[in-house]
């Protein structure tokens, strides 16, 4: 791949990236007696998990302990340094409960020098991401580095610095922290030719995929740039969420037959049989394999966007596991990140709830071990015993028999008042507060369920609400429930009216952080066929949006974010951006000049693989 010199972009994704070509994420070659080694770069993570989901805040992809209260197995590594000598060693941690002042450090873990470990135990200090000072150590030149994780409790370790200037102090995080990364891990200003697309879409959920797999199908060259290993979003097997909404929907049968072909017919029920192989991963990737002229760039993260007179040129996509970043240049973009992330760094216009908003949730599942199985006391989580939640009622002292279908369900969901983009780390951490506590109380308070244990939990924060960017309609739901006709409906709308309020009966001590949700229902007369003009931008002329983040209001997000709605968006997009290239025009011009073609394409659907207008 060729070299692209430094251009200017709009922005970058956060401060951890503010510095250009800043993460190269290769093992430092040495540079002033300083040596940097990230995390991700481990050459076996072990039984960690790689979790880029935080970058845009603290920096970096991070290695997480995601043991559920087993330690997971090391991550291990091959380092050089400068020469053999006394080193600092610093590590960049946090304990991840210490923002709420909660005791007792749950993410230990030890960091070995050739078999040894430093007296340190890491992840016990600091409740915001920081270095934590691993002392002074002599060594050879080479050295194996691993990661031993103490408690399987979501220990999380970003990198770690050897420092042959032993009172060295770095910087913790922000610019400065940018600026060291760049310096020490030798990159440069360079970015890597990531191809010429006539639509590039950004974001692999259910609504990126159809957006690609329609486009592509219709005669386009499109780039799929998503920052899993696997596409779906919430419908992968990493998250676990099943398909909702209606397909086959009059006057346009055709529109879903996309979202028809992705699998998923299964709903899993909660619960043990909630398995990773009730979700078509394999089966989606094959379908994006398929198309010749459909390029799939999966483990990268969209960091930056290049502008030029209001419409987007290009991308800047990161690779999560070696900091490699390529410029991905494009006639049309859709944003279906669910953030509004492409659009937000374009300097798209956006809404978002800043309170009362809908939260994450991280799903988990329990299984019968067979025979007695422990798990430890977590004084750290929330403290649950004698509170009730879904799964543990109580009646006065009493707890009434508890429920494992209750558990780990859609309701856990946390964070209705904190800031839905810069705070999801906060949210996902009291999902796992939320979860261990539970569990704690369950088994070693009320002496239930002996013989279970917790077999799966999402670590990815499965989200519902974030930045909605605005079109040229912004779709309400009083438009919806009063069926308003748009002449440019296009995609049906069948799920009620959900919103997500914090439950009232779980929420005694939790008030401001409450931990389980309920779904306020508000009826319409399905379906509803939502209108073209809420899934393109106003005011970058080339940008198309399909998923949880196009333009609704916070009300009526509650019925188009379920996903074969979000999937049928996508389809849509690509019809669309499929006439804007037949006829010139950009997203607006489809609805200005040729509706009617829009129409027409609407009535064939999009090209599908299997047999039309199946209902679901
Ligand atoms: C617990 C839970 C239960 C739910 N229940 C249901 C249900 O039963 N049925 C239903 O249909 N819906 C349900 N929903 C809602 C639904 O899952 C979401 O509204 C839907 O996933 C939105 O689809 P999407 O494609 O817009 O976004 P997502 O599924 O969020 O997909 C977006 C993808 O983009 C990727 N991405 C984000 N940022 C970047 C970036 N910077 N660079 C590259 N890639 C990026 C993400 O990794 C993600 O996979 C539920 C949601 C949750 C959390």
């Amino acid at each position: 791949m060729n070299n692209i010199p430094r251009r200017e972009f709009m922005k970058l994704a956060g401060m951890g990236a503010a510095v250009w070509g800043l993460s190269q994420r290769v093992l430092a070659a040495p540079a002033g007696g300083l040596v940097l080694v990230e995390a991700e770069n481990f050459q076996q993570l072990g039984g960690w998990v790689l979790d880029q989901e935080f970058m845009d805040q603290m920096g970096s992809p991070y290695l997480l302990a995601h043991g559920l209260g087993e330690p997971v197995a090391d991550a291990t590594t091959t380092v050089t340094l400068p020469a053999p000598g006394t080193y600092r060693v610093w590590v960049r941690t946090c304990d991840w409960v210490a923002k709420w002042q909660a005791p007792g450090a749950p993410g230990k873990f030890l960091v070995l020098l050739n078999g040894k470990p430093l007296k340190t135990v890491f992840g016990t200090a600091g409740a915001a991401w920081h270095w934590q000072d691993g002392g002074t150590v002599t060594m050879s030149e080479k050295i194996t580095l691993a990661l031993r994780d103490l408690t399987g409790f979501e220990g999380r370790c970003d990198a770690i610095l050897f420092s042959q200037d032993v009172n060295f102090l770095p910087p913790h995080d922000g610019a400065e922290l940018a600026v060291l990364r760049r310096q020490l891990l030798g990159l440069s200003e360079q970015l890597d030719d990531g191809g010429s697309y006539e639509l590039v879409v950004v974001g692999g959920g259910v609504a990126g995929v159809c957006a690609a797999l329609t486009a592509a199908r219709s005669g386009l060259k499109v780039a799929l740039v998503h920052n899993r290993p696997v596409v779906g979003g919430n419908n992968s097997s990493e998250i676990r969420v099943n398909l909702a909404g209606k397909t086959g929907q009059a006057p346009f049968p055709n529109i879903g037959n996309v979202v028809n072909e992705l699998g998923n017919k299964r709903q899993a029920p909660p619960g043990p049989e909630n398995k990773a192989e009730n979700f078509d991963d394999a089966l989606r990737m094959k379908l994006l394999r398929a198309e010749s002229n459909l390029h799939l760039l999966l483990w990268q993260q969209l960091v930056a966007t290049e502008v030029n007179d209001g419409r987007i040129v290009a991308i800047v996509a990161q690779d999560v596991r070696t900091g490699r970043r390529i410029r991905v240049t494009g006639e049309l973009f859709a944003d279906c990140t669910g953030d509004g992330q492409l659009g937000f760094l374009a300097g798209a216009d956006f809404e978002v709830t800043r309170k009362q908003h809908m939260g994450p949730s991280n799903i988990w599942q329990l299984r019968d071990a067979g025979g007695p199985v422990a798990f430890p006391r977590c004084i750290w989580a929330l403290d649950l015993s004698g509170k009730p939640f879904p799964g543990r009622a109580v009646r006065g002292e009493k707890p009434l028999p508890a429920d494992l279908t209750k558990l780990g369900q859609w309701y856990w969901e946390t964070g209705f008042d904190l800031d839905p983009i810069t705070e999801v780390e906060a949210m996902r951490d009291w999902n796992f507060r939320a979860m261990y506590g539970a569990w704690d109380s369950l088994k070693n308070v009320d002496g239930e369920f002996p013989h279970h244990q917790l077999e799966w939990a999402t670590y990815l924060a499965g989200k519902r609400e974030s930045r909605r960017l605005l079109g040229d309609v912004l779709l309400t739901a009083e438009e919806i429930v009063g069926q308003r006709i748009f002449e440019d409906a296009c995609f049906p709308c069948t799920w009620d009216l959900d919103r997500h309020y914090p439950d009232l009966r779980y929420a005694k001590g939790f008030e401001g952080r409450e931990f389980i949700s309920e779904a306020h229902f508000g009826k319409f007369k399905p379906p509803y066929w939502a209108p073209y003009r809420c899934l393109y931008s106003r005011n970058i002329p080339n940008l198309f949006m399909a998923g949880r983040d196009i333009s609704v209001t916070h009300d009526a997000l509650g019925t188009v974010r379920v996903m074969r709605t979000c999937g049928m968006m996508g389809e849509v997009v690509g019809l669309a951006a499929t006439l804007c290239r037949q006829h010139g025009v950009l997203p607006r011009g489809v609805y200005e000049k040729h509706l009617a073609k829009l129409t027409a394409a609407l009535g064939k659907g999009a090209p599908s693989k299997v047999a039309f207008g199946a209902a679901c």
